[in-house]
């Protein structure tokens, strides 16, 4: 496999530490607030790079973190943490806020059919790990205390800016957040391990260390959860492209100077999607989340079939006449394809055909995540002179990677109030001993694909 790797800016062949076992970490959500759709375009892209490995052969294990503290406003360690601004406002704990919107955050990757990373970790539950971790970057001198905070000296590590290609702080900081000056820093680039002391005083949650009462930075949160899970060599670390600098850059800082050798071999990022007045934020305006677009009638996959009709490596651009665009397609596509599924009882399957498919899907894929191609084989395969039976396995095989639910009967919309009303009908009829119309109704429910369970308790219903 192909993929571009931000490290060393070109797109380089995939070589893992241990081809036996694959170690993925993706940065997870802040959550303060429900997921914006941009957010979700990254974690598409992540969940397309994991089930592209896996139907490759290998044997992947995928790591997230959920950052419920140490996230300020600004990525340069300044401003409020998030999540207490968002406590604040909400009336309630942090670690509620967190609860309410990390189960928001994962119905959202369900309805968008991303799977669940092997191994989900909030950053309150690691904090042994960072405690460890500063202990020895300040043992070794890449640490140092300052203002009652310990910070990472970025001057102790060269190479400090090679992910965004020598790109120097000077002109980062020129396009990032507004960077408040913290004069306990040594160098413009350091960056906060451990905080005693901030501006604000109203952290909720703080636990006691050998550095003072305290919380962790964000980015030691990452670093500390991946080691502990995914240990020295990690093959893989993803997350949009706003995360390149500081996080990522600090994340490499730290994790290196911790365990003395390389850490991570490929970076892989994901362009932002922007609204038609640019990137898309979670404090601005109107959020657009899953549940607004269902809320306008959208079909969640249908945004997943937006997102994947463009390379992950370009920006792209949400309107809701591109989303209707996607959607209309997406319903044609799906339609046919239910069509032939079935029409295509007891057909043969042409291996040699779906042989060819899956080498062409996995050649799409394999040329750093051409899902835009992987979406055209689909139209090539329904062109195919070919039994249907051979076009639905070949698009099945298709859909463990791009998760469009193509070959999935959508289940019946149930109308309970209507359900409700043609039992109690039923009911009525077998009391009159209309036992004719008692079944009528029944057969007629049965048609729609509604089975009646009669029980001592009453009738009851399954949708099949
Ligand atoms: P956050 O919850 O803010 O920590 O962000 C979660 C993920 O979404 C990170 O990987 C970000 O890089 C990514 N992200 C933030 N904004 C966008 C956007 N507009 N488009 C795509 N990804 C984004
Ligand atoms: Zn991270």
């Amino acid at each position: 496999m192909k993929i571009f790797n931000t490290e060393t800016h070109q797109i380089e062949e995939f070589i893992p530490w241990n081809k036996e076992h694959i170690k993925m970490y993706t940065c997870g959500p802040t959550v303060y607030s429900y997921a914006h759709i941009g957010n979700l375009r990254t974690y598409i892209m992540e969940d397309i790079l994991e089930k592209t490995l896996r139907l490759l052969g290998y044997n992947v294990t995928r790591v997230m973190n959920i950052t419920d503290v140490g996230h300020l406003s600004s990525d340069a360690d300044t401003g409020e943490d998030k999540m207490v601004k968002s406590a604040k406002k909400e009336h309630k704990s942090v670690l509620d806020i967190a609860k309410f919107y990390t189960d928001a955050f994962f119905r959202d990757t369900e309805k968008l059919n991303i799977k669940r990373p092997d191994i989900v970790s909030p950053a309150t539950e690691n904090i042994a790990e960072y405690i460890k971790i500063i202990s020895k970057l300040l043992e070794d001198g890449y640490a140092y205390a300052a203002g009652g905070n310990i910070y990472f000296d970025t001057s102790k590590v060269s190479n400090y800016y090679r992910l965004t290609n020598h790109v120097k702080e000077e002109l980062i900081s020129g396009v990032r957040d507004t960077v408040e000056e913290d004069f306990n820093k040594k160098n413009k680039t350091d960056f906060v391990l451990w905080f005693t002391k901030s501006k604000f005083d109203a952290q909720d949650l703080k636990w006691e260390s050998p550095f003072g009462l305290g919380y962790p930075g964000w980015h030691i949160e990452c670093s500390g959860i991946s080691l502990k899970y995914l240990g020295e060599y990690l093959d893989i670390h993803c997350g949009g492209v706003d995360n390149i600098f500081p996080h990522h850059t600090n994340e490499i800082a730290q994790s290196e100077s911790y365990i003395g050798h390389p850490w991570c071999k490929y970076w892989v990022h994901g362009e932002h999607l922007n609204d038609a007045s640019g990137k898309m934020s979670k404090s601005k305006g109107k959020t657009l989340t899953v549940s607004y677009l269902e809320e306008l009638g959208y079909n969640p996959l249908s945004y997943r079939f937006f997102v994947l009709q463009s390379h992950y490596r370009k920006q792209l651009t949400f309107s809701f006449e591109a989303l209707t665009g996607a959607e209309n397609a997406y319903k044609k596509l799906k339609s046919k394809i239910l069509n032939l599924k079935n029409s295509s009882t007891n057909e043969e399957i042409d291996s040699q055909i779906l042989d060819t498919y899956k080498t062409k899907f996995k050649e799409c894929l394999s040329d750093d995540l051409n899902t835009a191609n992987a979406i055209t084989l689909i139209y090539d395969v329904l062109k195919e002179n070919t039994t249907p039976a051979t076009k639905v396995a070949t698009i099945e095989y298709f859909d463990q990677v791009l998760s469009l639910s193509l070959t999935k009967e959508e289940k019946n919309v149930v109308d309970e109030a209507y359900i409700k009303e043609m039992v109690a009908k039923r009911n009525k009829a077998k009391l009159n001993k209309d036992y004719a119309l008692a079944d009528k109704i029944r057969e007629s429910l049965l048609e729609e694909g509604i089975i009646l369970k009669d029980t001592r308790d009453g009738t009851t219903y399954e949708v099949k």
